[in-house]
C-alpha cells in the first residue's frame, strides 16, 4: 500500500484529511513517527503550509500533504487567522478563545468570517503544489453544538442557518475550507 504522512498534530484536521485522500494510500499520522510541528514562522497560510510539508518530508521518503488553516472575521482585522491556534493556546482553550471572539463582536456590526486553509502536498520527486480554499460565513451569537473540533461551534457557512458544530462531520467535510483546497489540488496534480 502506498504511503502518505499526514502532516498534523490536530486530530479533527488529521481525519478530514485522511477523508479527503483516495482509499490507495496508508495515512501516516506524525504523533506516530514521534515527530514533531515546526514552528509556524510563515506570514500566509500558504507560506505555513509549504513550510510544514518540506519539515515533515526530512522524515519521510514518500509523499507528503499538509495544511495551515484558520478563521479570518472581517470585524477584526482578518484575526485570528494565521494565528487561531495560537489564540486558543493563549486563552487556554479553544471554549476560551471562541468566548473571547464572541465578545470582541459584541459591538460590531459586521459578523462576516472566512474560514481558510492551505494545503500543500510534496511528491517523492520533491516537486511541492501548494493551493488554499476560502469559504465565507457567518460568526454565530453563540456557542452552538458539539460536533467537530475547534472554531465549528461558532461558525455558520454561508447558506446554512447551523454551525459547524451541528452539522454532521461527513456533511462538514463535503463542504469545508479544506474540501475546496483540496478540490483545488486535484486540479493541478493527479494524486
Ligand atoms: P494551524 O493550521 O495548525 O495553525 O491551526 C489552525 C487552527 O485553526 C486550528 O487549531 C483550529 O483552531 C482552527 N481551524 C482550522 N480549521 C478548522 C475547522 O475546520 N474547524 C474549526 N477550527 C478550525
Amino acid at each position: 500500500m502506498k504511503k502518505i504522512l499526514v502532516g498534523t498534530h490536530n486530530n479533527g484536521k488529521f481525519k478530514e484529511i485522511a477523508y479527503l485522500l483516495p482509499k490507495k494510500y496508508k495515512k501516516i499520522s506524525p504523533i506516530k513517527l514521534k515527530i514533531k510541528s515546526p514552528k509556524e514562522t510563515g506570514k500566509s497560510f500558504k507560506s505555513n503550509a509549504k513550510l510544514k510539508v518540506e519539515f515533515f518530508s526530512k522524515f519521510v521518503d514518500y509523499r507528503v500533504i499538509s495544511d495551515d488553516s484558520g478563521l479570518c472575521i472581517k470585524a477584526l482585522n482578518n484575526r485570528p487567522g494565521i494565528f487561531s491556534a495560537r489564540l486558543a493556546k493563549k486563552q487556554g482553550s479553544f471554549l476560551k478563545a471562541m468566548k473571547f471572539i464572541l465578545k470582541k463582536l459584541k459591538n460590531k456590526k459586521s459578523r462576516s468570517a472566512t474560514f481558510i486553509c492551505s494545503l500543500s502536498f510534496k511528491d517523492e520527486r520533491g516537486k511541492i503544489t501548494t493551493v488554499q480554499g476560502n469559504l465565507k460565513g457567518t460568526i454565530s451569537k453563540k456557542i452552538i453544538g458539539k460536533k467537530g473540533f475547534g472554531y465549528d461551534p461558532i461558525f455558520i457557512p454561508k447558506g446554512k442557518d447551523i454551525t459547524f458544530g451541528q452539522m454532521p462531520k461527513i456533511k462538514k467535510m463535503k463542504m469545508d475550507h479544506r474540501f475546496l483546497a483540496y478540490r483545488e489540488l486535484l486540479k493541478k496534480i493527479k494524486i
